[in-house]
């Protein structure tokens, strides 16, 4: 499955080499943990349930599809997708700001106050499982599977670069594909900008449908939106939102930032944990074909391995027991049942075990002298 997995090393490599030349290139700050965040905040979940996404629209489009499309040359047929899919996201998009049990999950998208490539990965674990019904249009009219998955790939492709924080503004494209330019409009904190620019690589819907607008505000602004400040755990940053939707008041106890590990010791942790990720997918696809219990093992624990980075961006004593059990589980996972052929994967497990050991004795941990501890470096 190298084609489903190499765009996420694509998508981690360009997330990391923008963050580095914000920092060490234009000099500029950069919130590690909030990229920490960003990474972990969908990876394993979100892909499990766009594993259900697509295998419900093959489902869909081998038994109720009357294969309006079918005569149709092949370019045409693509093109046609590629427009179709681009107008069903924009609704789909539209409709998880205007209703509240979608925006529950939309929300966390939009919680991200740092513009920058990472935010274009920040997703609900839910994000891929409310995209399901939209997306069934194109399987109904005979948009078949492996067009309705490469197209959406390339959009998905388009989105993330809209997130980006380096390019200018793009001159002619700006007239016809959704551009970083707009794209940052959407993001501002101020709802008469959010409830603009909903596209996702074309911009003439926005304009058919009324929702654009061309530049941000005059007046000073920030991203995100107002209430409650969003958990740094994967789990409760997904879950918060159904509470709020259920008028729900309880609430975790409130993390301590101040207390949490280093941005070296999380980001190093998400990344080793992050290979595995893409381990999983190369291994397994959308990992429908023939579920395993290892194969499900390894999914918690990636899940957990996220919480985990979580709670100790947080601060949560918890945390570090969780990463190393995690770390002394995964192995055992692969030594026992996974064989997994190439021997690289050893090598990031004993990495990622070193990584728990070296937590559990206490690197990261703050000193009430040292200044670099702050979550905002
Ligand atoms: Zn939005």
């Amino acid at each position: 499955m190298i084609d489903l997995a190499m765009p996420i090393v694509f998508m981690l490599f360009i997330v990391v080499a923008e963050a580095v030349a914000l920092r060490w290139g234009r000099g500029e700050p950069v919130n590690w943990h909030d990229i920490v965040f960003n990474l972990n905040s969908g990876h394993i979940i979100l892909w499990l349930f766009r594993g259900l996404e697509v295998t419900c629209y093959g489902y869909v489009a081998a038994r109720f599809s009357p294969g309006l499309l079918d005569a149709l040359p092949a370019p045409l047929m693509w093109l046609f997708a590629l427009l179709a899919w681009d107008f069903c996201f924009y609704w789909l998009h539209r409709l998880h700001h205007r209703f509240r049990l979608l925006w529950a999950v939309h929300v966390v998208h939009h919680q991200g106050e740092h513009f920058n490539l990472s935010l274009g990965v920040r997703n609900s674990w839910y994000s891929s499982l409310t995209s399901i019904p939209f997306f069934l249009l194109l399987a109904l009219v005979g948009v078949p599977l492996s067009v309705f998955v490469a197209v959406s790939i390339f959009h998905y492709s388009i989105q993330l670069f809209n997130h980006n924080a380096l390019t200018p503004k793009l001159g002619v494209l700006e007239k016809i594909l959704v551009t970083p330019a707009h794209h940052r409009v959407h993001h501002v904190k101020d709802i008469a900008y959010s409830n603009k620019n909903f596209g996702g690589s074309f911009i003439f819907w926005d304009k058919l449908f009324g929702t654009f607008c061309p530049a941000l505000p005059n007046t000073p602004f920030s991203y995100g939106v107002g209430g409650d400040s969003s958990s740094a755990n994967p789990f409760w940053a997904s879950n918060l939102p159904f509470l709020r939707y259920l008028r729900i008041a309880w609430r975790p106890r409130p993390g301590q930032p101040r207390s949490g590990r280093s941005a070296l010791s999380v980001f190093s942790g998400t990344m080793l944990l992050f290979a595995l990720v893409v381990g999983y997918v190369y291994q397994y696809g959308y990992g429908y074909e023939q579920i395993s219990w290892p194969q499900m093992a390894l999914l918690v624990l990636l899940a957990l391995g996220a919480v985990a980075l979580g709670g100790m961006t947080e601060g949560r004593p918890w945390a570090s027991v969780v990463w190393l059990l995690n770390a002394l589980l995964i192995p055992l996972l692969f030594i026992g049942y996974l064989n997994w052929p190439q021997s690289w994967w050893y090598m990031t497990m004993a990495a990622l075990a070193l990584h728990a050991l070296c937590i559990a004795l206490g690197w990261g941990r703050p000193t009430s002298t040292d200044p670099s501890e702050e979550p905002h470096g």
